[in-house]
């Protein structure tokens, strides 16, 4: 319920925030002898522009904004209303085309530079659209493409407010250039906080890399134990952003799930699978090397549903947050049923298989299905996929008295979210998270 008042906030003040600037237009006094054309597109630009300041906002991973959607939903969010803004955006020239007939606009040499600065944003927020939609298609590194994205992202705002002084019809008042300054003063406020006070903090809060277990397939976990000062509070099945050989102010940060219970205090764990060049060096840190942690982010959690009890769908390294919900739920000797179907593809991707098979003493009612798409000869458990008729077999008598966790490959989880759904899982009930936000 507090999180769903907090949503409905949040939600609120974006489309408050968003229409604010139409106040601009149609509260202020208007040029003299402007149609109604006009006037439509300065406010569609208005508003266009208003979104993308948000957007910055959207992205700034402010835990209070984050709590109620979780991370994965807000950047959907982002990326969806982007193309939204554009569409708002284009309308503002498009409208002009049309009223004058002409795309005299285009003439550029002709133009004065305020002209000028609404192309540069337009071409800009091109950019930015199209490195982000086509990404691996451009091959563009997920480093070099965040450099990129806020490069272009700071030009398009900066930009477009170059446009707005230029015409200058709206701001004139005193109320209206109170209300660009304070716009302008919020949008850099929140760079410097990404950029230079987060980082800071960081610096002050660090963390020591105490142990590297090797998990076996490539698989290694790290125990960060907080210096100097008592680390965070989490769910379990949040996950953290985590910089390593570099200072906090580096561009390179990564995120992983926290693998450990959430009731342990003293330390954290992450349990990484080898994949690029950032997590095949994970292994290669020396004990001792000094890790920041960025946390806790994520709305997937059985802390936030409570129910009869609960089942988990792992898919190979997708076990990590589960595995810290199985501990935590030990550790707090919870009784209630739980179900683990955890695939992989061979028995070494089993990662926890021991420990989790040593989880039955103190969960009492845990029941795990390992499922391999590659099993040994002697194999005796499931094999194959998990798929409808699997889930018939040993989802709960009751299926909407449980919440659903899944966590895995994206073909894994459209699958068993299609699964779930014919065996009469509520939708609401199903959570999924994608180790892939971007
Ligand atoms: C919420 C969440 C939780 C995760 N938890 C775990 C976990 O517990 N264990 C685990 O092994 N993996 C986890 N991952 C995946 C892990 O973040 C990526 O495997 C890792 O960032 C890949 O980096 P790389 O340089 O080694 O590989 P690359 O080959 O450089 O990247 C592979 C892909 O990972 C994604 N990626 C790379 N860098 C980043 C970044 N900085 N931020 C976001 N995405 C990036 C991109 O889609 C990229 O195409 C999680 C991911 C998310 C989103």
């Amino acid at each position: 319920m507090k999180h769903l008042i907090q949503g409905a906030f949040w939600l609120g003040l974006y489309v408050i925030v968003s229409l604010l600037p139409l106040c601009v237009v149609f509260l202020g006094p208007r040029p003299p002898g402007r149609d109604f054309i006009t006037e439509l597109s300065v406010a569609l630009g208005f508003v266009g522009l208003a979104m993308i300041g948000l957007q910055f906002f959207l992205t700034a991973r402010f835990r209070h904004i984050e709590a109620p959607y979780g991370l994965d939903l807000i950047l959907r969010f982002h990326r969806e209303i982007s193309t939204a803004a554009f569409l708002i955006i284009l309308a503002h020239p498009a409208l002009l085309f049309w009223r004058d007939r002409s795309f005299e606009l285009l003439n550029l040499p002709q133009q004065p530079p305020r002209v000028w600065f609404a192309t540069l944003s337009l071409l800009a927020l091109v950019g930015l659209i199209v490195t982000s939609v086509w990404r691996t298609s451009l091959k563009l590194e997920y480093e070099t493409w965040r450099v990129i994205h806020g490069s272009l992202a700071i030009a398009t705002l900066g930009l477009a407010m170059g446009h707005v002084i230029g015409v200058g019809h709206y701001i004139a008042d005193l109320w209206q250039q109170i209300l660009w300054i304070l716009m302008g003063i919020a949008s850099v406020t929140v760079l410097l906080w990404i950029r230079v006070f987060k980082p800071l903090s960081f610096l002050r809060h660090p963390y020591e890399v105490t142990q590297i277990r090797d998990e076996g397939a490539d698989v290694y976990t790290l125990r960060c134990e907080p210096v100097g000062h008592e680390g965070f509070d989490f769910d379990a099945g949040q996950f953290a952003w985590l910089t390593l050989w570099d200072s906090p102010f580096s561009i390179e940060e990564h995120p992983f799930s926290m693998a450990s219970s959430a009731l342990e205090t003293e330390f954290l764990e992450f349990t990484i699978k080898e994949l690029g060049d950032f997590t095949a060096d994970v292994h290669h840190l020396p004990e001792g090397a000094t890790a920041y942690i960025d946390g806790p982010y994520g709305a997937f959690s059985f802390e936030r549903y409570p129910a009869a009890g609960y089942v988990f769908l792992a898919g190979g390294i997708g076990i990590t947050p589960i595995m810290s919900m199985l501990r935590t739920l030990a550790d707090y000797g919870d009784t209630r049923h739980l179900l683990l179907i955890f695939a992989a593809k061979q028995l070494e991707n089993l990662t926890f298989r021991e420990e989790i098979d040593a989880l039955h003493d103190r969960l009492p009612h845990l029941e795990t299905i390992y499922v391999l798409n590659d099993p040994p000869d002697d194999w005796d458990g499931e094999q194959g996929y998990v798929d409808a008729a699997m889930l018939d077999t040993y989802l709960p008598e009751y299926p909407a008295r449980y919440q659903y966790f899944l966590c895995g490959p994206y073909p894994m989880l459209i699958n068993v979210e299609k699964a779930l759904l014919a065996c009469d899982v509520p939708t609401t009930h199903i959570h999924a998270e994608l180790f892939n936000l971007v």
